[in-house]
């Protein structure tokens, strides 16, 4: 029983009234804030019995409701600017030293490629041997020189060196200007399908290839542009290779002339050649025929005729 409920019944109990009435259908559980009082039925005075002791009511106690403390929200957080990061300075970067990134990358043991290969030391180029040397040699000996011949750049990029060919005395010296792709390929002057030309165009005036003409080029390697095409010598590869065509005219002891293409005429004669008329060559007065070449025949076969008259000129003039 609640403090009101006993107070409620003493109060009664004290005027008299007997038996406490309560609530019907009272809920089970109110809220304490909930219950009402039951307030006393008012008596008339006349009927009011007049206690023997008046007892102070204490005043209904006074349900205080604790002050609930609201949750104070924390306060947002300022947003917070993003920092700012210095720029980026070009020059703060420390540069990677020249000596380290100029070092060449070892090559890996499972490496195949051969771009180190490029990369190692020319060989010394080999002394060139001398004018004087060349004039004094034998056939041997002027093979073998011409085979590992340093006296030009065309050394540099040759494949093989071309010597002459044909009988080592020869009554007539045929001149082409010098090897071509093939003629390096073959290592023969003047090889291939040309060369058989040239064999018949000697034999048309009674030469036999074999005996009566030695056959040879101004310079034993093969000139070549940068294209890697042929092209004819210069100047400088002509002198340079000037003692080896003077040792071969010496030894074979030729007494007649033919070029064979107007390079081979310019080249021999250092300057101005003409077809159609005997040309002289060197202090002994060399007599010299030029004529086409035969591939230049092979790609131009109506010039067969002039050539004709060109062999013709040159048997004439070595009888
Ligand atoms: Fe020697 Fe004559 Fe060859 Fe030049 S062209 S490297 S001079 S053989």
């Amino acid at each position: 029983m609640s403090q009101t409920a006993i107070r409620s019944a003493i109060f009664l109990e004290e005027m008299g009234v007997g038996a406490h009435w309560s609530l019907r259908n009272r809920p089970a559980a109110l809220a304490p804030a909930e219950v009402v009082e039951a307030a006393p039925e008012p008596v008339a005075d006349a009927e009011r019995p007049v206690p023997a002791v008046e007892r102070p009511v204490a005043a209904p106690p006074v349900r205080v409701q604790p002050a609930v403390e609201q949750p104070v929200p924390a306060p947002m957080p300022e947003a917070v600017p993003p920092p700012v990061m210095p720029p980026r300075v070009a020059a703060e970067v420390p540069a990677v030293p020249r000596a380290v990134a100029e070092v060449p990358a070892a090559p890996r043991a499972d490496d195949d490629s051969t771009a180190w290969f490029d990369e190692a030391p020319v060989p010394a180029r080999a002394a060139p041997v001398s004018d004087e040397a060349i004039a004094a040699m034998d056939w041997a000996q002027l093979r073998t020189a011409v085979a590992s011949c340093t006296r030009c750049d065309l050394c540099a990029t040759r494949r093989n060196a071309v010597n002459g060919r044909g009988p080592t005395e020869a009554s007539w010296i045929a001149l082409a200007a010098g090897p071509s792709r093939l003629d390096e390929k073959d290592q023969r002057a003047v090889a291939g399908e040309a060369g058989q030309l040239l064999d018949n165009m000697l034999k048309a005036i009674a030469l036999k290839p074999d005996t009566d003409v030695y056959v040879t080029n101004l310079v034993k390697c093969r000139p070549s542009g940068e294209d890697g095409a042929d092209r004819p010598p210069t100047i400088d590869e002509l002198t340079a290779c000037r003692p080896y065509l003077h040792r071969e005219l010496e030894l074979t002891g030729a007494a007649m002339a033919m070029t064979f293409g107007q390079h081979a005429a310019r080249g021999l004669m250092m300057g101005p050649a003409a077809r159609g008329k005997v040309m002289r060559y060197g202090a002994a007065g060399l007599p010299v025929v030029a004529t086409y070449h035969p591939d230049d025949l092979l790609r131009r076969p109506e010039d067969k005729a002039k050539a004709w008259g060109d062999l013709c000129l040159a048997k004439a003039a070595r009888d």
